[in-house]
């Protein structure tokens, strides 16, 4: 009996002295963080969840029908602002309609370009069933009290619908991210004509998931970023992330994320400083993601 109380005292003294590291080790941003994103881990696909102040945004759901959707309330979010549909590939909106029918989105954004597949189809009949006011991507800036979020322009004309994809960038102070959906080559030179001096960012969620169609030198001259943060399935079957796209960011010295590894991803920011925190990091992260998870829960309602 007396082994077990001492047991337990040793765990229960090796969380506290975790926590303390913790607080050390993320200059407090674990509870001070204005904006916090949560790349989640979806498999072979995309979700992020922006945490900007008092409003959550969802760019994309993944490709399960449910799994986003029971994510989002383990990260305690009760509604969302708007949810970003970055293209009609049901790896990125699969879990779309389960979403909405959940957290009653005020605004629905997507390219806006005719896709007939059917499950593009069912998210539209759902956008129009639960009345969301469409925002067509056109350069426009949206504002979070002191964070703001971009939206590029789409091309026109497109044929191959990756490069059609949403692009967006949050910013706040000196703190910004770059999504870029699955936006190929192609799209890619159309933003760096129209708007390539709003790309530049210290963190980017890498293109279509790590193939080489969606990184090259010319881009990361553009953006320059820090980190990289790859969206990726487990032996998936595209082989993705490819080679040349971690050779590439080796090269440039960009340190690498990805969601096969790490699991889901947050990255906290104050607007100064920014954290990065893996699900399935260091001993200290994983304590680290579990506390930040009960603290949005918790922050979120119960
Ligand atoms: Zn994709």
């Amino acid at each position: 009996m007396a082994v077990k109380r001492i047991r337990n005292i040793i765990v229960i003294i090796s969380i506290v002295v975790l926590i303390i590291a913790g607080l050390g080790f993320n200059n407090g941003l674990l509870f001070n963080a204005d904006v916090r994103i949560f790349v989640l881990d979806v498999g072979q696909g995309d979700s992020i969840l922006i945490k900007a102040f008092d409003k959550n945004i969802l760019i994309d759901a993944g490709p399960d029908k449910n799994l986003v959707a029971d994510r989002l309330r383990l990260f305690g979010v009760k509604d969302l602002s708007i949810i970003i549909a970055t293209h009609p590939h049901s790896d990125h909106i699969g879990g779309m309609v389960e979403v909405i029918d959940r957290y009653r989105p005020e605004y629905y954004l997507d390219p806006g370009i005719p896709h007939t597949s059917k499950i593009y189809r069912t998210l539209l009949d759902k956008v129009e069933e639960k009345k969301l006011k469409y925002i067509r991507p056109s350069g426009q800036t949206i504002h979070i009290q002191s964070a703001e979020l971009f939206i590029f322009p789409v091309p026109d004309g497109i044929k191959n619908i990756n490069n059609g994809s949403v692009v967006s960038r949050l910013s706040y102070k000196d703190f910004s991210m770059l999504f870029l959906g699955d936006a190929e080559l192609e799209e890619q030179a159309f933003i760096m004509k129209v708007n390539g001096e709003k790309l530049s960012s210290k963190i980017m969620k890498v293109s279509h998931h790590g193939s080489n169609n969606g990184t090259d030198q010319r881009l990361l001259d553009a953006v320059r970023p820090e980190v990289s943060i790859i969206s990726v399935g487990k032996d998936n079957p595209y082989g993705h992330p490819q080679r040349e796209t971690l050779e590439l960011m080796e090269k440039n010295g960009i340190k690498v994320y990805r969601t096969d590894r790490d699991g889901a991803i947050a990255i906290l920011s104050n607007g100064d400083l920014y954290k990065i925190i893996r699900e399935q990091g260091s001993i200290i992260e994983r304590v680290m993601f579990i506390i930040l998870q009960i603290k949005e829960f918790i922050s979120g309602g119960i």
